[in-house]
């Protein structure tokens, strides 16, 4: 009796070693993209607009001010080198980018050794995430 199509499909996968080249795919892309978005925002200030870029679905729906745009001004006071103004637009950023930096250097020493990439636990997760929709909606009502 043979093994089903599956298994033997999952034994092969196992077996099969993807080059360092395949593995640094994932974390290149995502270096270069923060690199990209760094281009972009040394040239537009988010402040006034960035031309095709329309104006925050969330914002323009809702009134509510949109962390993702809030992110993303800070985002370029930090690359002006003015710290007071990207407090006040989202001071968040100064914990998610050295955090997604430090997440960026752990999955390209796991694609360089082909170990592992360190995962969160769970629960941490799911906290940072519910610690982030409180922060949203307490910046939202506050004021
Ligand atoms: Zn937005």
């Amino acid at each position: 009796m043979g093994r089903p199509a599956g298994a033997i499909e999952a034994t092969r996968r196992q077996g099969q070693s993807v080059g360092v080249g395949r593995r640094l795919l994932g974390p290149s892309l995502l270096a270069m993209s923060a690199v990209a978005l760094m281009g972009l925002l040394l040239k537009y200030d988010p402040h006034r607009g960035i031309p095709l870029v329309p104006p925050c679905p969330l914002r323009a729906l809702t009134g509510i001010e949109c962390p993702g745009c809030g992110g993303l001004r800070a985002s370029w006071s930090l690359l002006h080198g003015d710290l007071a103004s990207a407090w006040e637009s989202n001071p968040m950023v100064f914990v998610v980018i050295p955090a997604l930096a430090v997440g960026l250097v752990l999955w390209l020493k796991a694609a360089v050794l082909n170990t592992a990439v360190p995962q969160l636990p769970r629960p941490v997760v799911w906290g940072i995430l519910a610690l982030s929709a409180v922060w949203v909606i307490a910046r939202n009502t506050w004021e």
